[in-house]
């Protein structure tokens, strides 16, 4: 058996009920982790020992009286875009760094009420603008398998902490790619469902109509424990949607026998790092040794998503944004000598240059003038985009590609040209733009770094994605691998 710190969020839990260890000792171990490393990672962003001790004491108690739930007394860290009751909710800006939240998330409210204990907040680009977490205002965060380069981003935090087990599981938020392209430079399952699945409500809005709450975590069971306690409807968020989600848990053995697999042949083009096509290849391989078929599948109209993502996404977060106005809560300027100079250097002073860029580009594309040439013809663009997935679905069960072109990239290396840096992004914001549910699983290592493999599948259907993951996942073990250093 591994050391505590390394066992999955499934094997915790089976301690903690066995009684082999009780939660305030788990949260003690994590917390002391999660200190020893933040100097190196700086993961979190808030650590809050106090709270996480309380709330395991609490824990403790629930499983000594026999009604705890499977994530009972398990530690777990929030990607500090969920608002948490009393504690600071920074969003990685400026704009929030003293924003102490008055409630919860309905996310982090559905994990609290399934008694995990949170100990800490993590670190993310600002306002969940990034593909490398370098837009943070509280500082990079440093990949796992080698300090020099980036975990990816926006939910880098969450990828880095689930990476060096400073937690066994954390929360992310996906809008064009943030849960899974961390999680696929970092070595770690995550999964974005499908849009409306998990509710919004105490979720800092970037662009409305994409974002969506997911998990990071070691592997395809832990995602599935936790999506089950998050996901949902809730009235609090008009899109959030009525309907049951499926216990995801027990499918997660089906066999694979006659899945179709469809491969998308738009992902495997020139810009794919060679390693991780032969990862991807190899993983394909492990799928129809149990039975899946595969196929090759076009998109044609998927190669727009990146123009079209860079268009919708500003436009939705340039109108979001606007209520970081210095007047009700956040940053506000000091002495301002009347409104508009509060407004003006409260949000110069607050944002920084990656927000303020897409809030100009965002006011652009949606001015009159411009808003049928830009604005419009984006929406029409990701209408293509979803119909062409529609027609895929018809044929395949899933669809499979890599999760990034590349591996882990040095910090600072694409930090000066921001179309570079968007491109990172270019194999995930499809499904953003069609709603449709997503994963990354660990597919190997490229000279040491690990890539991710994806799987992208019709609307409500994060069931047979997890079994999928699950089913290779027994298979294979570069879920379970851990960078030395923390060993
Ligand atoms: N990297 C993309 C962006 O910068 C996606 C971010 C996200 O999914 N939150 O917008």
């Amino acid at each position: 058996m591994s050391e505590l710190y390394a066992r999955t969020v499934a094997e915790l839990s089976q301690e903690l009920r066995a009684g082999s260890v009780s939660s305030v000792e788990l949260t003690r171990l994590f917390l002391a982790r999660t200190q020893q490393y933040q100097s190196e990672l700086n993961a979190f962003i808030t650590i809050s020992a106090d709270s996480a001790l309380e709330q395991a004491a609490r824990a403790d108690e629930r499983l000594r009286a026999g009604t705890a739930g499977p994530l009972t007394g398990v530690p777990i860290a929030h990607k500090d875009i969920f608002c948490t009751r009393g504690e600071k909710t920074s969003c990685g800006s400026r704009m929030l760094a003293n924003f102490i939240s008055p409630y919860d998330a309905t996310v982090v409210e559905r994990l609290r009420a399934a008694g995990a204990v949170m100990i800490g907040k993590t670190n993310m680009d600002e306002f969940a603008m990034g593909s490398s977490n370098e837009n943070s205002f509280f500082g990079p965060v440093r990949n796992p398998w080698d300090l020099t380069r980036v975990p990816g981003g926006s939910s880098g935090g969450s990828a880095a902490a689930v990476a060096a087990r400073l937690v066994p599981a954390a929360t992310g938020t996906d809008t064009g790619g943030s849960i899974r392209q961390p999680a696929a430079l970092c070595g770690v399952t995550g999964i974005k469902p499908t849009y409306g699945r998990v509710s919004r409500y105490g979720m800092i809005a970037f662009a409305s109509s994409l974002d969506q709450g997911g998990v990071l975590a070691i592997d395809a069971e832990d995602a599935a424990l936790l999506l089950a306690a998050m996901a949902g409807f809730d009235q609090r968020d008009s899109t959030s949607v009525e309907l049951p989600v499926p216990p995801l848990h027990a499918t997660l053995e089906q066999p694979l026998k006659g899945v179709k697999i469809g491969l998308l042949k738009e992902f495997f083009d020139e810009g794919l790092d060679r390693g991780i096509e032969q990862c991807i290849q190899t993983g394909l391989s492990v799928l129809q040794a149990q039975g899946a078929v595969v196929r090759e599948v076009s998109l044609p109209n998927l190669p727009l998503s990146v123009p079209t993502y860079y268009v919708v996404a500003p436009a939705e977060c340039s109108s979001n944004l606007a209520r970081f106005d210095g007047v009700r809560y956040g940053y506000r300027c000091e002495q301002p000598l009347d409104l508009l100079d509060l407004y003006q250097r409260t949000r110069s002073e607050g944002f920084g240059a990656e927000v303020k860029r897409r809030i100009m580009v965002g006011t652009y594309v949606l001015s009159a003038g411009y808003y049928d040439a830009y604005y419009l013809r984006a929406q029409r663009v990701r209408a293509l985009i979803s119909a062409d997935f529609e027609r895929a679905f018809h044929e395949v069960d899933v669809l499979l590609g890599p999760t990034t072109p590349t591996t882990a990239f040095e910090l600072g290396a694409k930090t000066s040209d921001p179309v570079t840096m968007y491109l990172n992004d270019i194999y995930t914001i499809g499904a953003n733009l069609a709603g449709l549910p997503a994963m990354s699983i660990p597919c190997g290592f490229v000279d040491g770094l690990p890539a991710g493999m994806q799987l992208i599948g019709p609307h409500f259907s994060e069931a047979s994605l997890l079994n999928i993951a699950h089913r290779y996942q027994r298979e294979t073990d570069w879920h379970l691998r851990l960078p030395s250093r923390f060993t």
